[in-house]
């Protein structure tokens, strides 16, 4: 176990440090709060080992700091344990009531310390077990299991949450959706598994395409069936036209047979898309624009974009005569 022991007195550390070692323990030093929790960061340990009464700042406050740390991550509770010189019932209690899980005398007996270390370990272990397995639920109910691509769910809360951010900042938003050319066809033609394995091309077309934009923010889904999306955060009016056409030419590219695909013979996508350069009122507009553009790609051939800009419910007030 990673065990950050925290004590002023040197004497008491070292003699706790060097019976933590002798367990098989790797224990980190820190002779405050201030410096636990500097520490605490870096060495990232399985159980905290906490002096009360410390120059700088105390345990308590110590605590309160890894614990609000702790809330902005996911998962997060590490096991804090108050050594005291008298572990008294309300020394145990406060010990509690200030974030803590236990309370132990510095003179425990090395026996028992063994023991107490013991336990921890196994609930260090089991604590990241359950951590790892949240984290690959989370990816789970995140994933689109047959590209790997976010999934509609992911794409929702995380386009709120960035058009929540770009509306304070009266930033840009952009979206493009992607639909694939005569997929029912396709499908009908080479079967459903050669469809599912052209939709993990594309689906994987269009993250490269994104990744090349070298927009940080932006981010693909897939929206549904044979629909993707893409989302644009802050993006420039230029790398949104620029990325429409990157996805339209990325399919292209890919050069999938696709006899029953009109003139083209190979899988071709139609993409719509709106801009909005400040955001304002809501996402469903922007959406509806996106989705009017792809309906016009369609109509106006196929294997192409359509883009159209949007102003904001104020700047359209603003316009109105
Ligand atoms: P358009 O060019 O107008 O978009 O024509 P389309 O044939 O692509 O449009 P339509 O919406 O009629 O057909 C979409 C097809 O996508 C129908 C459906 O079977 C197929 N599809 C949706 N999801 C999947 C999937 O997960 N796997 C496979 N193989 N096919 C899918
Ligand atoms: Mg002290
Ligand atoms: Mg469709
Ligand atoms: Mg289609």
């Amino acid at each position: 176990m990673k065990i950050l022991l925290v004590d002023d007195a040197r004497s008491v550390s070292v003699l706790l440090a060097s019976r933590l070692n002798s367990f098989g323990h790797e224990v980190c030093l820190a002779e405050n709060g201030l410096i636990a929790f500097a520490k605490f960061r870096e060495f990232a340990p399985d159980l905290v080992l906490m002096d009360i009464e410390m120059p700088v700042m105390n345990g308590f406050e110590a605590t309160d700091r890894i614990r609000a740390f702790e809330s902005s991550q996911r998962w997060a509770w590490t096991p804090i344990i108050f050594l005291t010189g008298a572990s008294t019932t309300d020394n145990l209690v406060t010990a509690i009531e200030a974030g803590g899980d236990d309370l132990i005398a510095k003179t425990l007996p090395e026996a028992v310390l063994r023991a107490k270390m013991k336990a921890m370990t196994r609930v260090a272990t089991l604590r990241q077990e359950l951590a790892a397995a949240n984290l690959r639920l989370e990816d789970l109910a995140n994933r689109d299991g047959l590209t790997g691509l976010p999934n509609r769910r992911a794409m929702d809360l995380k386009t709120d949450a960035a058009w929540a951010s770009a509306c304070n900042q009266r930033g840009s938003f952009a979206i493009l959706m992607i639909d694939i050319d005569n997929f029912k066809k396709y499908n009908d033609f080479y079967g459903h598994q050669a469809g599912d394995d052209c939709l993990r091309s594309i689906a994987s077309a269009i993250a490269q395409s994104v990744k090349d934009s070298e927009l940080e923010l932006a981010f693909p889904a897939r929206y549904g069936g044979e629909e993707f999306a893409v989302v644009m955060p802050r993006v420039a009016r230029a790398a949104f036209e620029l990325l429409a056409q990157g996805v339209v030419d990325a399919i292209r590219r890919c050069a999938m047979a696709h006899e029953k695909n009109a003139d083209w013979g190979i899988v071709t996508a139609s993409v719509g898309g709106a801009f909005m350069a400040q955001s304002e009122g809501g996402l469903a507009t922007l959406f509806r624009s996106a989705d009017q553009q792809l309906y016009v790609a369609k109509e106006n051939g196929r294997n192409r974009f359509e883009l159209t800009d949007v102003a904001g419910a104020a700047a359209a007030d603003r316009a109105a005569p």
